[in-house]
């Protein structure tokens, strides 16, 4: 039961194959035999999700049913959920039980899924390995010494376990994608704006977006069309229709034009990795796809770009944990200087730290021209980037990160080199497009993915073609062979 797809659950539930209660169930069983070795989730909410589950069958027997009536998946620990530890892989929030629920926990429940608990994370989602959060570190299940991708890595590494066959997760600048990439699933971020903010732990609010982790396009479309829709309370979230992306997914993709930059095809990339994302556009050619280069020449620009932008933000969005209204509180404070100080100082881990002093420094009044205002301008030279190069093409694809999963401990003494894992995925949140990752090979039995780009809100296209491409290969269906799979 634990190796079926969401779409294949559906079908199965429909034809009473087995109730929502069954899988749910042993689902929750194979979280508690085998999470030990990954710590993918911090909080397992079994009562609520037997509940919910019992809730779906009945549904199920009569009357009308969601679209993933009954479907188990996991929420990443950044999403707000009502009655529940909501960490955002903090201290500082460990304590933090939020009274209601984010707008994408709400807008999934009413599609009918059954939350099974909260997937570990790096801390306020600062990270590129899961090394960050509080609570442990993740683990890959292809090779548990090595990292699962960050920032959420338990949402991937649980996917990719088979513990839950769809996830969901954030993106600011590649947590959904690299972390995809490296564990051999398929994620997707969505254009900004898609899906709802609300009760979504800030981290950087103009480049923030949720998104599903899965092992297949088809998957994510169908968890994409449970989140996506317009929410009043998120003045960034756009009005404009949620199309129905698991019907387009067959559409012919003959004469798609596919770009492909040449500041990523340059050599920097580990060449295996580069070989299998070639052999991978030519399967796209033999489906029809054409191949043209195209040109982002501020691209390059991206990584420093982000790491004012992002900062900057983390530092204003941050502030409010203080020690005052929620979260950590030192004890015995002497003052109230002593209460904050002492409060954030312990309650955020050394990243969040680096990050804060990085972003209070950028928007400082002597350095803010010199560092906020150009990061700003370069953003908007990267967005016309690509607004340019998608004059000539219709999806950009490129690896999705530099290699494969590293080895715990191998990056986090470095934060940038750490920095570098998210050089291929950064332009799209600064620029603010959909972007997906899709296994696309193995070496030395660890998972590569490759990244298609979309113009904004052509989230329907790149799933579109995902899923071309999983009808003729089969890297998504493989899975760890220690954790069950044939991988
Ligand atoms: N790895 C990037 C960072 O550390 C991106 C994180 C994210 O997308 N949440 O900021």
């Amino acid at each position: 039961m634990f190796n079926k797809s969401i779409r294949e659950i559906l079908d199965d539930l429909a034809k009473g194959e087995y109730s929502s209660r069954e899988i749910t169930k042993s689902l929750l069983e194979r979280i508690k035999a085998l999470d030990p070795d990954l710590n993918s989730f911090i909080t397992l909410t079994e009562e609520n999700a037997l509940a919910s589950a019992e809730a779906a069958d009945k549904a199920r027997s009569g009357g009308e049913i969601g679209s993933l009536c009954g479907v188990p998946i996991a929420h990443k620990d950044i999403f707000c959920t009502q009655g529940v530890r909501t960490s955002c892989g903090s201290k500082m929030l460990d304590n933090f039980i939020s009274p209601y629920d984010a707008h994408l926990v709400q807008s999934m429940a009413k599609a009918g899924v059954v939350s099974l608990g909260k997937t570990n994370m790096d801390e306020f989602a600062m990270g590129s390995s899961n090394e960050t959060s509080f609570y442990g570190p993740v683990k890959n299940p292809w090779d548990t010494e090595r990292v699962p991708g960050g920032s959420s890595g338990g949402s991937a590494a649980a996917v990719a376990a088979r513990l839950v066959p769809g996830a969901t997760a954030t993106d600011t600048g590649g947590s959904i994608r690299q972390p995809a990439s490296l564990c051999g699933v398929t994620g997707l971020k969505p254009t900004y704006g898609r899906v709802s903010r609300y009760g979504m732990i800030a981290f950087a609010s103009s480049l923030d977006q949720a998104g599903p982790i899965a092992r297949t396009a088809e998957d994510c479309a169908l968890l994409l069309e449970a989140m996506a829709g317009f929410d009043s309370n998120d003045s960034t979230c756009i009005d404009r229709d949620v199309p129905q992306y698991s019907a387009s997914l067959d559409n012919d993709i003959s004469g798609l034009r596919i770009g492909l930059p040449k500041q990523y095809f340059n050599g920097d990339t580990n060449s295996e990795v580069g070989k299998l994302v070639d052999q991978a556009l030519t399967a796209l050619e033999q489906a029809g796809a054409k191949l043209i280069e195209v040109d982002l020449p501020h691209v390059e620009l991206a990584i420093p770009t982000y790491y004012v932008v992002a900062p900057a933000e983390c530092s204003t969005n941050l502030s409010r944990f203080d020690g005052v209204r929620y979260g950590h509180r030192c004890e015995n404070p002497a003052d109230l200087e002593d209460l904050y100080s002492r409060s954030r100082g312990e309650g955020f881990g050394d990243e969040v730290k680096r990050r804060i002093l990085v972003g209070t420094y950028v928007l400082s009044a002597g350095f803010y021209d010199a560092y906020y205002r150009q990061a700003q301008k370069i953003r908007r030279l990267i967005q016309q980037d690509f607004v340019s190069a998608f004059d000539q093409v219709d999806l950009i694809a490129s690896p999705s990160a530099l290699s494969t999963a590293f080895k715990m401990g191998e990056k986090s003494g470095d934060p940038v080199e750490m920095y570098q894992e998210d050089l291929y995925t950064i332009p799209a949140n600064l620029a603010g497009l959909p972007a997906m990752s899709v296994p696309c090979g193995l070496m030395n039995n660890l998972p590569v993915g490759m990244q298609f780009v979309g113009r904004h809100f052509e989230e329907g296209l790149m799933l579109n073609t995902a899923h071309q491409y999983q009808k003729r290969t089969n890297w998504h269906e493989l899975s760890p062979e220690k954790f069950g799979g044939q991988g």
